[in-house]
């Protein structure tokens, strides 16, 4: 038999379609989906070896599953990392980072511009629970220092920020969680593995939801950890025991995605950049956010670690007088638009628009929403794969007759 084992060296866009469990006994040139909750076992000593973990074998699917086990090594490969485990979803991920990692009296640092449910769920859910979290800048390094202390076990940052896309230094900031004895897990939902491999620049964790980019057009959700395989086997014992496993439907649904996650990505970046540079010169566009931008404040290093892309999430802010002129104003262009999905969800293939004071920051308070700079005339837009110049026509039509 000639060896037809995958070779060392492959590259990333190989990796992607290629980066799996071995085929099945029927030859499948697509990646099986195995439907299956549970593993006949070929007879009682084989079971007790694999229920023990003795021996390698698929006994149970919130244990494990050959589906969801080609997702976790596909994305793996494109991460660059040891291993990976999936979950349920994005937040299912955080979730089984949590159970593994920390404990009472453990203390967590954040970056307060993280996703909505994420500060909920390691601020308020975790806070129950005796863990204490310091919340600090994104971008402030000096920040991220001073909240340190002997109890500190994790640095939880997410780059770029939704929505105003604030890039945070990944290797400033492994540094200091090295230097601290804890270690720094960095949500890449953003930019996907594509663009941005947390693990290179010093990260020990990476978390992903699924449902995004990694899928691509919207379909389901799904999450995932990579990392060492000493991390993720810890995490393989929480989610065996508290069941956010992924489905193996959904790990078949973003398996297939993962294929066409670099080319799509590609496209994703290119409408994203001409979207933000055309913005920029409108006169109904107050500011722009947008990593590719020279005009961002991290430009420079959101291209160095970001494979010198800017990502296809783009905000910007109408003007209006008073908070209430600038709402009329960004409900007026969202309103205009005729094309775009008006939805807070992102990474489709369908370019969707939202107003995050009223949807994803809705139940902050306006203090906390200007303290964030999330003002009531920003709007933001998750460019898809629709043509950009259906895209800016879409946006033309409210913005070109806004009321100053
Ligand atoms: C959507 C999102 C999550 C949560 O993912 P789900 O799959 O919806 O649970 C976490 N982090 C970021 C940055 C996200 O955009």
């Amino acid at each position: 038999m000639t060896d037809r084992s995958l070779p060392p060296g492959l590259h990333r866009d190989t990796l992607a379609v290629r980066a799996a469990l071995e085929r099945s006994q029927y030859g499948e040139n697509s990646e099986a989906l195995f439907l299956t909750s549970s593993f006949v076992q070929p007879d009682a000593e084989t079971s007790a070896r694999r229920f023990a973990g003795t021996e390698d074998g698929f006994t149970y699917t919130r244990t494990s599953n050959p589906t969801v086990a080609s997702f976790e090594r596909r994305l793996a490969a494109l991460e660059g990392t040891e291993a990976a485990i999936g979950a349920a979803s994005g937040m299912g991920a955080i979730l089984m980072m949590c159970m593994g990692l920390l404990k009472a009296g453990d203390h967590v640092v954040c970056s307060r511009s993280v996703f909505g449910s994420t500060l909920n769920l390691i601020g308020r859910e975790f806070g129950k629970f005796g863990v204490e979290t310091t919340f600090v800048s994104q971008t402030d390094v000096a920040e991220w220092k001073a909240a340190i202390k002997p109890n500190t076990k994790l640095l939880f940052a997410e780059t770029p920020t939704n929505p105003l896309t604030d890039v945070c230094d990944i290797r400033a900031l492994a540094h200091l969680a090295h230097g601290a004895g804890a270690l720094l897990a960095v949500d890449n939902c953003f930019c996907s593995p594509a663009l941005q491999r947390p693990t290179e620049f010093g990260a020990d964790l990476v978390i992903h939801s699924g449902t995004k980019y990694l899928e691509g057009q919207g379909r389901v959700l799904a999450g995932a950890i990579c990392g060492s395989q000493k991390l993720i086997d810890v995490f393989a014992t929480v989610v065996r025991t508290a069941g956010m496993a992924l489905s193996p439907f959904n790990a078949w649904v973003v398996l297939k995605g993962l294929e066409t996650l670099g080319i799509r990505m590609q496209a994703h970046c290119a409408g994203g950049l001409a979207l933000a540079q055309w913005l920029e010169a409108q006169p109904g566009v107050k500011r722009v956010y947008y990593p590719g931008l020279d005009s961002h404040p991290q430009h420079e290093l959101a291209m160095r670690q970001q494979s010198g892309q800017g990502g296809a999430v783009v905000s910007f802010d109408v003007p209006g007088d008073t908070p209430e002129a600038a709402r009329a104003n960004a409900f007026h262009v969202i309103d205009s638009t005729r094309v775009l999905s008006i939805t807070a969800n992102l990474g489709d293939t369908k370019t969707t628009i939202t107003h995050p004071a009223t949807t994803s920051h809705g139940r902050l308070t306006e203090e906390q929403r200007q303290a964030a700079g999330i003002g009531q005339g920003l709007i933001r837009v998750a460019v898809g794969l629709d043509h950009i110049d259906d895209i800016r026509a879409d946006l033309s039509r409210g913005l070109d007759t806004l009321r100053h």
